[in-house]
């Protein structure tokens, strides 16, 4: 098979990420009989210094005319002045709305082999934890309307939180689809004894469990959620939620497992064009220093190939590579723990998996 892959490597450590994922992207398109074409497009602050804004219209094109998208990381200090419109995370928010990207499904794995990595004591994390936040990304609080007004105390800003049947339908979707193909257990997380929009949320989620006999269905309120990931991660399965809650409850979620540069994520909408990128930000105290955890990346190629693709076996194949180069004891430094071995650099690293594969 043959797909056209637009490549959006961002600033700080994502050059060196990306040209990590694309050796291994490239490594199993040989091994497969595949062809993979990719073509790089500015996002970000580069973008902004190369095209004056973060978002250049030819990259939205070269986007939405590619068969899917994996992303680097955007912003840096230097970038840090710049008015809301022109910051380079503003592309990012631009991007998933231009390519309708409402969902944004972010795995939270302890691998066995990291397992000293979680902040969590051994008897919360013994049992390891392999979960699924399916969050909604296109609406609610971050997409709606917000201003400045007088209000009673004077001066003040608000932001609000709405939500349709229909966007809490299509993502309610994606979650049930999702725990089918997983243990069958879903949760969703709300606030609805306070929020009129998460009462909406829950009842548009229950009639929608309904159709879906098969699966364990709860709802939790997003307080508690916040508790019981650190309490007992091993719990949940898939995780259904708004986007803002969403935002929250995977870093937390990433951060138990102790590792950033672990951590893969997948942005998906109507087709199957969806666009991958690792959980974390472009690492400017380790730019240009080939110090990067170049697997993120590599396991968001992997996340590439299994849901815009369909190529499950390879997507397979980078998975199980990456899990035995983690098996053998390789660590970048992030991820080095309290071993006196010397940490592999990011080619390094990319080359333990090349060879594994
Ligand atoms: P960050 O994730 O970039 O870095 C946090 C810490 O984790 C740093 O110490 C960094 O060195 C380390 N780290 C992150 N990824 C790593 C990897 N692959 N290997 C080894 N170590 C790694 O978060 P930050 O410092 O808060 O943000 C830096 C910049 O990234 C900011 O401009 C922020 O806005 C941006 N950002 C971008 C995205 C994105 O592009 N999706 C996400 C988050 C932050």
């Amino acid at each position: 098979m043959e797909y056209n892959i637009a490549l959006l490597k961002g600033d700080g450590i994502g050059p060196e990420i990306v040209d990590s994922a694309v050796a291994v992207l490239e490594k199993v398109a040989d091994k497969f009989g595949h062809k993979f074409n990719f073509t790089p497009y500015l996002i970000g602050g580069c973008a902004i210094d190369a095209a004056g804004m973060p978002l250049p219209q030819e990259t939205i094109d070269g986007c939405l005319a590619s068969d899917s998208v994996l992303l680097g990381a955007v912003g840096g200090p230097q970038w840090d002045d710049q008015p809301g419109e022109r910051r380079p995370e503003k592309a990012l928010l631009g991007i998933r709305s231009a390519l309708g990207l409402y969902t944004n499904l972010r795995p939270a794995r302890l691998y066995p082999a990291l397992r000293s990595a979680s902040p969590l004591k051994d008897e919360i994390v013994g049992k390891g934890f392999d979960l699924m936040i399916v969050r909604e990304l296109t609406g609610g609080i971050y997409f709606g309307d917000r201003g400045y007004r007088d209000g009673k105390y004077g001066r003040e800003a608000f932001d609000t939180e709405a939500y349709s049947v229909t966007e809490i339908e299509r993502i309610g979707r994606v979650a049930f689809d999702s725990a089918m193909k997983r243990s069958k257990r879903l949760c969703s997380i709300d606030k609805a004894n306070v929020l009129e929009s998460s009462r909406l949320w829950r009842k548009v989620m229950h009639e929608l469990s309904v159709e879906y006999p098969e699966v364990a269905y709860t709802d939790m309120f997003v307080d508690n959620a916040a508790m019981q990931l650190v309490r007992d991660p091993s719990q949940f399965d898939v995780i259904v939620t708004s986007n803002m809650f969403g935002d929250i409850l995977s870093d937390e979620a990433s951060q138990i497992t102790g590792s950033i540069g672990m951590l893969a994520s997948a942005s998906l909408g109507a087709s199957t064009r969806g666009m991958y990128e690792p959980i974390h930000g472009s690492a400017p105290d380790i730019a240009g220093q080939n110090k990067a955890n170049p697997l993120a990346t590599i396991l968001s190629g992997a996340m590439m190939l299994r849901y815009s693709f369909g190529l499950s076996a390879e997507a397979d194949c980078i998975e199980d590579a990456v899990n035995s180069v983690l098996d053998k004891g390789y660590r970048t430094a992030d991820i080095i723990g309290d071993s006196t071995a010397s940490p592999l650099s990011c080619t390094e690293m990319t080359d333990k998996v090349l060879s594994e594969l």
